[in-house]
Parts: C-alpha cells; sequence; structure tokens
C-alpha cells in the first residue's frame, strides 16, 4: 500500500469520528508528514512510495489518537506562532492566531523596538508570547508569570530554542505574581471563556487543553478584571496594559477599565471583525 493510500484512509476515518473534512485531509498529511520528518514539497514528490511496517503502526496510532479528538498540536507537539516555532505540550494552550493580534497590538502601541522598561506577560503558558516580544525588544525586561509549574517549563524551553532565555525572568502565580511595580508594559491573554461555555466548546478544546488556561469563571471575566485592578496600582504613568477577552466582553473590559482610571481605552477587533484584545492605559495627570 502507498502512502497516499494510507493518508486518504486515513482521512476517511477523520471524517467518520467528526472532524470537518477540509481539516481531516490536513491533519492526516500533516500526522504522515511529522513521522516521516518530510515538508510538503517532498511529501508530494515522495507519497506514492509504499509504506514501512513500523510507519504503519505509528501512523494508525496517531490517527487513532486524532479520532478521539487530539489536537494536531498535541500529537506532534508544536506549532507556528508569529513565524517560529514553538513546543506545545497539554499542559499548554495551543497559540491560536488571534493571540497574534494581541502582539500586533503591542508593536503598534511602542513603535520603538529600543525602548527599554519592564513587561509582563501574564499567564505565558507555551510562552509564544513573551519569547516573541522579548525578540522584538531587546532592551526590555521581560518577565513572565504562570500559575502552572508545568506550563512554565515548556516556556523555558521554547525561550532557549528561540535565543532569549536570559531576557525572561519566570515567575509561578497568580496575576502579576507578586511583582511590585512599577511595570511599562502589561501583556495576556488570561482565560477568559465563561464556566458555562467550557461544555460547549470544540472537543479538541473541551477534552484536551488545560482548563485553568480557558475558564475564566462563571462571568468569563474572574481574571481579566482581577488583572485590571492590579495594573491599575502597578503601572507605571503612560504604562498601558494589553489584554486578549472573548468576542462579548468589550462591554465589561470599557466599564471596569473606567472604573479603574485607566484611560485611552481601545478596542481592537480580530480577521472576523469581533472584538478581541483592549488597550488601557495608567496616566497620573488625567
Ligand atoms: N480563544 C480561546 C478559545 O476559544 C480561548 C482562549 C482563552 O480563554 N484565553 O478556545
Amino acid at each position: 500500500m502507498s502512502i497516499l493510500s494510507l493518508v486518504n484512509a486515513a482521512c476517511t476515518r477523520l471524517i467518520e469520528s467528526g472532524i470537518r473534512p477540509e481539516e481531516a485531509g490536513l491533519d492526516a498529511e500533516v500526522l504522515a508528514r511529522h513521522l516521516l520528518g518530510w515538508d510538503r514539497a517532498t511529501y508530494f514528490t515522495e507519497r506514492n512510495r509504499k509504506v514501512t511496517r513500523s510507519f504503519d503502526k505509528e501512523y494508525i496510532a496517531l490517527i487513532a489518537r486524532r479520532a478521539r479528538r487530539e489536537p494536531v498540536a498535541y500529537l506532534t507537539g508544536r506549532r507556528e506562532f508569529w513565524g517560529l516555532e514553538f513546543a506545545i505540550t497539554p499542559d499548554t494552550l495551543i497559540p491560536r492566531p488571534e493571540t497574534e493580534l494581541l502582539v500586533e497590538t503591542v508593536l503598534h502601541l511602542r513603535p520603538d523596538r529600543s525602548i527599554d522598561g519592564v513587561l509582563v506577560d501574564v499567564g505565558t503558558g507555551s510562552g509564544c508570547i513573551a519569547v516573541v516580544l522579548a525578540i522584538e525588544f531587546p532592551n526590555m525586561t521581560i518577565v513572565a508569570t504562570d500559575i502552572s509549574h508545568p506550563a512554565l517549563a515548556v516556556a523555558q524551553a521554547n525561550a532557549k530554542r528561540h535565543g532569549v532565555s536570559e531576557r525572561i525572568e519566570w515567575r509561578h502565580g497568580p496575576q502579576l505574581a507578586g511583582l511590585s511595580g512599577p511595570i511599562d508594559l502589561i501583556v495576556s491573554n488570561p482565560p477568559y471563556v465563561t464556566t458555562q461555555a467550557m461544555q460547549h466548546l470544540a472537543p479538541e478544546v473541551r477534552d484536551h487543553e488545560p482548563h485553568v488556561a480557558l475558564n475564566g469563571g462563571t462571568s468569563g471575566t474572574r481574571t481579566l478584571r482581577a488583572l485590571i485592578a492590579e495594573a491599575s496600582v502597578k503601572l507605571v504613568n503612560n504604562g498601558s496594559l494589553v489584554v486578549e477577552f472573548g468576542c462579548d466582553q468589550e462591554a465589561v473590559f470599557r466599564q471596569v477599565v473606567n472604573a479603574a482610571h485607566l484611560t485611552d481605552t481601545q478596542v481592537i477587533h480580530d480577521i472576523q471583525g469581533l472584538p478581541r484584545v483592549g488597550v488601557a492605559t495608567y496616566r497620573t495627570n488625567r
């Protein structure tokens, strides 16, 4: 049997397990290439080769896991974010394309890449935001926090892989993990799904991704509110909070930052046109 026919059979199996056909075809191919160590070009020229027994066994096992809706990123152990490859484990949320908007927003807010100061990434997970910002702002001191020790270990490995492990200080704990400030920039993709909505998430997310990285309590805004409260006392003058939130949380974000006397509030929409990233700034002379 050829690799291609095995991949096609795997695709059918994934569709039967409820995965959308467009996604199933790509997943079946990506998992085959992962085992073979092939890029796309090699796959297209070599896919008519006969399968070896060891590939056959390993591939069938991977497809069975994918059919149980394990996300591809956990099966391959990696995901691209901001053009860089990150190691990913079930202890970390899989980086989403929306979160690149968070990074983009920080870059717009601070166009001068040579600035110094302290930037904190709250709930760093795989470390993707902290690592990218450490690269983009070579003179800033970067602190990354997380309540999960295993996630911090993954983030540290990713920082090492991208040559910025010396640039990032790691802290275990909630929100700012006891940092006293003053802080120039606070960046975060906190958990923001409501407890009620958790059960309606795709099986890949609900059954496999870490709930501590997703569940934002009954209102979905528990961490967001705590973060705004802390930011309002720890930001320097003209320092900003840049945060990702759920598409129905814009009003809460605006109301809570106003109540905390943060100012210059902006809300940025994602490519689907949904409010996704909020910015608010602390000014002493407001
Ligand atoms: N956007 C993510 C999801 O829908 C949620 C991420 C988060 O809670 N920070 O799965």
